[in-house]
């Protein structure tokens, strides 16, 4: 069985103790292939650090996260664009707007958003989208740059099933994560009505472990919890969750 976590923050301070092993009780639980998301120019070389020590495992995107779109944004997104020209990543991301942390900066995150779009689509890369608290201004740049070659994942997707599909209709995937095993996640009460070749797979981790662990720091590990929820809502053995939503993630990231 392989696992696919499509967006892990492996390079967080919050491993720095137990990364190897940590990387490693993922691996032995299948979960052996890791996307990680970019954050801003501060953790580029700990990305690429991790990337050289797991070259089997780890695919980097490159992107600037919306909560860090701060007064140097213009400079954060040269940087982006400076490292996309030297080497391959496999996606732009963390993309999106948040207002939940932070509505000062929404015009400057408008911008950004926008902006690396375009660029995922000259570099014919997927996009990975965070929105928090942010679906209408996320959904008003996707309706003015939707396009056969836009496409990618609506990262951990937390909103209704209208939105699901209204996310779906600009070539994104769903990326689910720990929320589908929360008692009030709401998103496992019509997970059932979308098809599973819309579905991936994600833990956010170190943040939104699973239910028995919620609360905790989550690890890549724990997205075999949310492969047996995903199994019971969709009647399907975990074999063929874990087959599908790998297959889907080959089909956005391209490996
Ligand atoms: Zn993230």
């Amino acid at each position: 069985m392989i696992i696919t976590d499509t967006h892990t923050h492996l390079y967080s301070e919050e491993f720095s103790e137990d990364r190897n092993e940590m990387i490693q009780r993922a691996i032995d639980a299948g979960v052996s292939r890791f996307f990680i998301p970019a954050i801003d120019s501060t953790y580029t070389q700990a990305m690429y650090d991790l990337e050289k020590s797991h070259p089997e495992n780890v695919f980097l995107m490159m992107g600037l996260h919306p909560t860090h779109v701060k007064d140097n944004y213009l400079e954060e997104l040269e940087r982006v664009e400076v490292e996309l020209s030297k080497r391959k990543f496999y996606a732009i991301g963390e993309i999106g707007i948040d207002l939940y942390w932070d509505k000062a900066h929404l015009q400057e995150q408008q911008i950004a958003f926008r902006k690396q779009i375009q660029l995922a689509k000259q570099c014919k890369l997927p996009i990975v989208i965070h929105c928090r608290e942010a679906f209408d201004a996320v959904f008003e740049i996707l309706e003015e740059e939707k396009s056969d070659d836009l496409f990618g994942i609506f990262h951990c997707f937390s909103g209704t099933y209208e939105q699901a599909i209204q996310a779906i209709s600009y070539n994104m995937k769903l990326g689910i994560g720990g929320v589908v095993t929360f008692k009030n996640g709401k998103i496992d009460q019509f997970l059932s009505q979308i098809d599973l070749k819309h579905i991936v797979l994600e833990t956010d981790s170190p943040y939104l472990a699973p239910t028995p662990f919620r609360g905790k720091r989550n690890e890549s590990s724990y997205l075999v919890h949310v492969v047996s929820k995903l199994a019971a809502i969709y009647n399907l053995p975990q074999e063929e969750i874990a087959r599908i939503t790998t297959k889907n993630s080959e089909t956005i990231f391209g490996i």
